[in-house]
């Protein structure tokens, strides 16, 4: 069978990078395409990159030129990890122009009519692809995002609690990597012996993100948000790669701990029914080692793609509370959009 030729726009990045390496020796998509800034545009691939990935730049790609970020490029779809400020438009033109978008980018997440999609999660909003090509006149073309990266780990958590037990509260504190700032992101003068107790716009994305995640979708096709209240506080840790949530929440309907454990243990779903390429085969690993997650220690469990729970533990002020960890650019961003791109394959949706 053909593969999907795919484009990568913002392909020199931190997330883009993690795209390349990630979808080498894909079965399904092959890089066909790379877009990036006017300072890579004209460029090779391997003159405007600087790989900063363990293992090196796939020499297929070194000598594909860098190319704007604006159809029409030479491919199926496009995975987009642009700057928020740029991918509103840009992933806007590629959908009228009839590509499939599957974006990291936190423009269009909120969108009534765009899946905010973990597969594992909600794969059910797929659906609104149908509503928004319908509203917005798209013929071929769509938008489908990925959640903000400590989002996604944290809803993976929530998710088996919300379907078994109900959740009404959920109260978090996030240590994210310094990865999840960009290259060449936070300052090493304000990152070394320190934590920032600040990352701008974090804590308003989950807080809304989460909702619409673990919302339904009706017959009319509109999400109705998870009735329930999140507050979120995040920090920037002296760490490369892996988000780690503290977590407390409060349950709708009494769980035993043996029963919280089991809920989050045996946890699958549609990517792991339909076998999807990426999809691992324990989306949460639980942990009963007293001092784990630790990000060094468990963010590329499953090449990156599990999110592991451990401390799960009653708690005096809501029910239980426990810890939750998962690799931000691999399950937070180019992982997650890969996943969403089976998923989408496998629903039809990616027809050439
Ligand atoms: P990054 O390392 O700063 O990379 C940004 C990419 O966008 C580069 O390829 C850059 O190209 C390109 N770019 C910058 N300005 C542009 C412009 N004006 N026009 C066209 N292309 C432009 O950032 P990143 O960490 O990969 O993040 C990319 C996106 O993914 C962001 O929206 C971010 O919020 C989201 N995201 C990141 C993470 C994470 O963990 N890092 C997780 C989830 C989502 P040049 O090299 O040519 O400048």
């Amino acid at each position: 069978m053909r593969k999907f030729r795919v484009g990568i726009l913002g392909a020199t990045g931190v997330v883009g990078q993690r795209f390349i390496q990630l979808l080498e020796n894909h079965p399904q998509f092959e890089v066909a395409a790379l877009a990036a800034s006017d300072r890579s545009q004209g460029k090779t691939y391997a003159d405007a990159c600087t790989w900063r990935l363990p293992g090196d730049m796939p020499d297929r790609l070194k000598q594909i030129v860098v190319q704007p970020p604006a159809p029409p490029l030479d491919c199926d779809f496009v995975f987009s990890s642009l700057p928020g400020e740029i991918a509103k438009e840009t992933e806007e033109d590629f959908a009228r122009a009839g590509y499939p978008v599957i974006s990291n980018s936190s423009p269009h997440r909120m969108g009534v009519d765009v899946p905010l999609l973990i597969p594992e999660v909600n794969p059910e909003h797929v659906a609104l692809v149908d509503v928004q090509r319908k509203n917005r006149g798209y013929d071929r073309g769509f938008i489908v995002t990925n959640p903000n990266c400590s989002a996604i780990v944290i809803v993976m958590a929530l998710a088996p609690l919300h379907a078994k037990f109900g959740l009404t509260s959920c109260v978090v504190t996030t240590m994210q990597a310094l990865s999840g700032a960009g290259y060449p992101g936070v300052a090493s003068l304000d990152a070394t012996d320190n934590v920032i107790p600040f990352i701008g716009g974090e804590e308003e994305k989950i807080e809304a993100e989460t909702l619409k995640l673990l919302g339904r979708i009706n017959g009319d096709g509109v999400i109705e948000e998870a009735r329930m209240t999140v507050s979120a506080q995040c920090n920037r840790v002296n760490v490369t790669d892996g988000h780690l949530a503290s977590m407390r929440v409060k349950l709708a309907r009494p769980a035993s701990m043996d029963e919280i454990r089991e809920a989050l243990a045996s946890f699958t779903s549609e990517p792991q029914q339909l076998n999807l390429y990426s999809s691992p085969a324990q989306p949460i690993i639980v942990r009963d080692d007293a001092d784990r997650p630790q990000p060094r220690l468990d963010r590329d469990a499953a090449n990156g793609m599990s999110v592991t729970v451990g401390r799960i533990t009653k708690d005096n002020v809501l029910d239980y509370r426990f810890v939750a960890l998962g690799h931000n650019t691999i399950r937070g961003a180019a992982g997650a959009a890969i996943l969403n791109a089976e998923l989408l394959a496998a629903r039809g949706y990616l027809g050439k």
